[in-house]
């Protein structure tokens, strides 16, 4: 069956509407700050209006890119800028590029990648070339002779000064966080960092170079922020980096337009390509950065991932054995002490082997996942659930007092004995679990090498006594139901 139609003409005239607005806006922002960037001829509106398409998401409609166009000229005529009309075509012309190759990447590219950046700088170069070809079929340069190959250049690099210094920056902004954990400062926020003196440092080194770039300006300037930078890529989170960048890029643009209005009009002149040379020094001084962050976001998320590989089972997703002893011996050594005091069980499914035997390995491998998938859904949080070895596993319940530890203990048995297998046959598969508990506040204190070989002992004790039931060490009754294979239980042995 079709799907209704999802698009009302409601939506499509507010897309256009919102659309036409921000390019307009956008583009009167961008003439009035020409004057104070005329040097590196910096045209921010397009790259802030594919930023804004791409956040937005959904699909632009043709009206959209009509009243686009409209907004981009009348922005220009407003204004009495020359050549309203062919400017609008290039710009207009510019964005739909820069869209057509990154649309389809966006939301599910991965900006914390060196080579997503790498994507987004080509595109912006890509929609630069194509406002600059508009630019020239259109007649934009008149007379013909401005079009020098330096006022082109100029032009060119202009555009994409202006993809690169403001689309990483609108895309990374927290509110669209894309999958991954930067160990970076990520978790604590820019306000927390600047609470925190050592990672204040990166922000603090980059200011003062800022301002020395003010009070020195010479031909050094360019690069006074640039180590500061590389700290910072150091120290933030990505889209940090690229604000910072940002603002480091524009203030070192601001110092250069101050002192070139010193510079003797007929000096100029000697230094056609001082623009070009100017832009492209300001793109490296924002691309390195921005490349150095992504290639360490990159690298953190892989050591994230192998992190979580290793401390993980893969074929159940319980913690790894290691894991779980550290975060057991963890929550045992805590200062001060829970006030409940920690629960350990070792829980073992019963009759495993005949389940091998009878079904195949891979019907065991599938028992074993949908046993720790139920635990793991019946436990809380900050409970650590273990694969210790075989079918056989560990559950540390932190502050938990030894009456709420056999009452979790009898709850998880009661879920185990709830799974419903189908293997390979109509009949279900049931299974059952015997549980060992230990509690850390009966008996002297222990260490954790202990408390596991008093849960095993309960254990053993559940297993003797007719498995499908919990038993406490240091006790002498075992509590459960019997499953149908097996008898009612009775008491343990202690
Ligand atoms: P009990 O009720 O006394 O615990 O008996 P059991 O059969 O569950 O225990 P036993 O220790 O005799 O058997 C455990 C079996 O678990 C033996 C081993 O082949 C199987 N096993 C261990 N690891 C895996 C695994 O990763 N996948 C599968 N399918 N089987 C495993
Ligand atoms: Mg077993
Ligand atoms: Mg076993």
């Amino acid at each position: 069956m079709m799907r209704p139609q999802t698009i009302s003409l409601d939506t499509t005239a507010i897309q256009a509407a919102w659309v036409a607005v921000a390019a307009f806006l956008l583009t009167v922002a961008s003439l009035l700050l020409q004057p104070a960037f005329a040097r590196v001829a910096l045209w921010p509106a397009n790259a802030i209006l594919v930023g804004l398409l791409l956040r937005h998401g959904a699909p632009i409609r043709p009206l959209s890119w009509a009243l686009m166009g409209v907004g981009l000229m009348l922005a220009r005529l407003s204004l009495g800028a020359p050549q309203a009309v062919a400017g609008g075509l290039a710009d207009l012309a510019g964005v739909g590029v820069a869209w057509l190759l990154l649309g389809r990447f966006w939301p599910l590219d991965n900006l914390r990648t060196p080579r997503a950046v790498v994507r987004m700088l080509l595109a912006g170069l890509s929609a630069a070339a194509a406002t600059v070809t508009l630019g020239l079929l259109t007649g934009f340069w008149r007379p013909p002779a401005a079009a020098s190959l330096e006022n082109i250049a100029g032009s060119l690099f202009g555009q994409w000064l202006g993809y690169c210094l403001f689309l990483l920056p609108i895309l990374l902004l927290p509110a669209m966080a894309l999958p991954g954990d930067d160990r970076r400062h990520r978790d604590r926020g820019l306000l927390q960092h600047l609470r925190d003196w050592p990672a204040r440092m990166p922000g603090l080194l980059l200011a003062a170079s800022l301002a020395l770039c003010f009070l020195l300006g010479g031909p050094g300037a360019l690069m006074l922020p640039f180590g500061a930078l590389l700290y910072c890529t150091h120290a933030y989170q990505q889209w940090t980096v690229a604000w910072l960048a940002l603002l480091s890029a524009l203030g070192v643009l601001l110092g250069f337009e101050a002192v070139w209005a010193l510079v003797p009009g007929g000096l100029l002149s000697l230094f056609a390509w001082s623009r070009v040379s100017l832009q492209i020094g300001v793109l490296l001084l924002m691309i390195v950065p921005l490349l150095m962050s992504s290639v360490l976001a990159a690298r953190s998320d892989l050591i994230v991932s192998l992190n979580r590989a290793l401390d993980h089972d893969d074929l159940t997703q319980a913690l790894s054995r290691p894991a779980f002893t550290r975060g057991a011996q963890e929550y045992l050594q805590r200062i001060p002490p829970a006030p409940y005091g920690n629960g350990l069980m070792m829980l073992d499914i019963d009759h495993f082997k005949r389940i091998n035997d009878q079904h195949g390995h891979a019907a065991g491998d599938n028992v074993l996942r949908e046993f720790s998938r139920t635990i793991r859904e019946a436990i809380r949080p900050e409970d650590l659930f273990g694969r210790l070895g075989g079918e056989e596993f560990g559950l540390m319940l932190p502050d938990c007092s030894p009456e709420d530890a056999a009452e979790i203990a009898e709850r998880l048995r009661a879920c185990v004995e709830k799974i419903r297998l189908y293997l390979d046959s109509d009949e279900p598969l049931r299974l059952t679990v015997s549980i060992g508990i230990v509690h850390d506040r009966q008996g002297p204190p222990a260490g954790l090498a202990k408390l596991l070989s008093h849960a095993d002992q309960a254990l053993y004790q559940a297993k003797s006594q007719g498995r499908n039931r919990y038993c406490v060490h240091g006790t002498e009754d075992a509590e459960g139901t019997g499953g149908a294979a097996e008898p009612s239980p009775t008491s343990c042995d202690a």
